[in-house]
């Protein structure tokens, strides 16, 4: 998979050369790169904002530098992700859908955003999805993108090396994921549950399960599965 991000900030991805991203790249399995916005400006001070139509506080970014840069990046089945809290919600089930494309690229905004042309423009063009990370608002596209980035990429085959360890997670099991527990037996006075010991996988599944779903009653009732509503 090829993932290109467009930021005016490149440095925030230098963490995406270590660990599971890291080795995914050196094995060729992801194909990442990193563009400065700047690049494509040609003025004396590299301006890529300027003051919003209709007034307003904070600075809009012009859209010559995104139409030049894009122009370049795009390829074309390429997915323009544009990562803005106004964007439908990321889920894993949107990432699912991401980590089956051959091309996805990240447009970062800074300050207000991106002028909506761009956005227009390339939609016409091909596929774009503002995407939001959740209801909060960040300074900028870049954390948002870094977290997407992480999400599509651990479900690229052969990027997380035991595929199984992907099915049991919480959003994949339409529950949370239960509570997990390794060595030593007894922590500060605080032991493992007894059934994780006693051998019995049936009996260890059934808690599992049973904790998955009272975990997720208790944090994220919305997630429950209409079957396990029942009597609420
Ligand atoms: N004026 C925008 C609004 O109210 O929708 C917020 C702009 S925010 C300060 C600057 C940039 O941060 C956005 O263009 C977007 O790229 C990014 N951003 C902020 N919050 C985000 C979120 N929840 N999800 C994804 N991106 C976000």
């Amino acid at each position: 998979m090829r993932i290109d991000i467009v930021t005016i900030f490149p440095a925030f991805f230098d963490v995406l050369d270590v660990s599971l991203i890291g080795k995914a790249r050196d094995r060729g399995l992801l194909d990442l790169r990193v563009h400065d916005l700047r690049d494509a400006t040609h003025d004396r001070h590299r301006t890529v904002d300027d003051t919003p139509y209709g007034g307003g506080a904070g600075m809009v970014m012009k859209p010559e530098p995104w139409g030049e840069m894009l122009d370049d990046v795009l390829g074309d089945d390429a997915v323009l992700i544009v990562p803005s809290p106004a964007g439908e919600r990321f889920t894993q089930a949107v990432a699912r859908e991401l980590a089956d494309e051959r091309q996805l690229v990240f447009a970062c905004g800074r300050y207000e955003g991106i002028d909506q042309r761009v956005i227009d423009h390339y939609a016409e063009r091909g596929r774009v999805r503002l995407v939001s990370l959740g209801d909060y608002v960040l300074n900028g596209g870049e954390v948002a993108a870094m977290a997407m980035i992480e999400a599509v990429a651990r479900l690229v085959p052969g990027v997380v090396g035991n595929p199984e360890s992907l099915v049991e997670e919480s959003h994949e099991i339409g529950l949370l994921e239960y509570p997990i527990y390794t060595k030593p037996a007894v922590w500060r006075g605080l032991e493992v549950p007894p059934v994780l010991l006693s051998g019995n996988h049936g009996a260890v599944d059934a808690w599992r399960r049973e904790q998955s779903i009272e975990r997720t009653r208790r944090v994220r009732p919305d997630l429950l599965p209409d079957e396990l509503r029942a009597g609420e």
